[in-house]
């Protein structure tokens, strides 16, 4: 398989509620964002795809965060009992939480790629400090909601484990 990576950044404040120390107060990181996508095969020109069509996209989302406060512009979904207030240092801009939430706004955007089977998002990794990152990654679960791309997925291995005993019979032959 295929694991293609690109990089970007962006510079952007945060603060942590609820925090018992220096993050309560805000303050601001440069937070450098890596994005694995994976491909089992390329297409024409031997690409799976343009490095510069993944950064355009990466870009994109990144851009709204970009010289902004995060705890006013990220969404983070409410709880069970749609009780977000209540349990909001919960949601709070950590690393951890802006993965997620990027990795969810990559999938969207990535969607013309995975639907056609040519590749999938497989990570998303953000450093808030040259010492510190947060991975996330929703690869292997089955997510309820996500029901369309499990299926797709489950439909892409099944095609390429086809394809690959096709070969080995095509080999047996000759
Ligand atoms: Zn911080």
């Amino acid at each position: 398989m295929f694991l293609l990576t690109i990089e970007d950044e962006f510079a952007a404040a945060h603060y942590l509620e609820g925090y018992q120390g220096a993050c309560a107060a805000m303050h601001g990181h440069t937070w450098k964002v890596s994005v694995s996508i994976v491909a089992q095969e390329t297409r024409d020109l031997g690409m799976v795809v343009d490095f510069k069509d993944l950064k355009r996209i990466l870009k994109k989302v990144l851009s709204k965060y970009d010289h902004s406060c995060l705890n006013n512009v990220i969404e983070m979904p409410k709880d069970e009992e749609g009780e977000a207030e209540s349990s909001r240092p919960k949601y709070n801009p950590t690393a951890e939480n802006m993965t997620r939430i990027i990795y969810g706004e990559l999938e969207e955007a990535l969607q013309q790629f995975s639907k056609a089977g040519i590749c999938e998002l497989w990570s998303v990794t953000i450093w808030e400090s040259s010492q510190a990152s947060c991975t996330y990654s929703r690869q292997g679960e089955d997510v309820g909601e996500e029901k369309e791309v499990a299926t797709t997925k489950k439909a892409f291995v099944k095609d390429m484990l086809k394809r690959k005993t096709d070969e080995l019979r095509e080999g047996e032959k000759s």
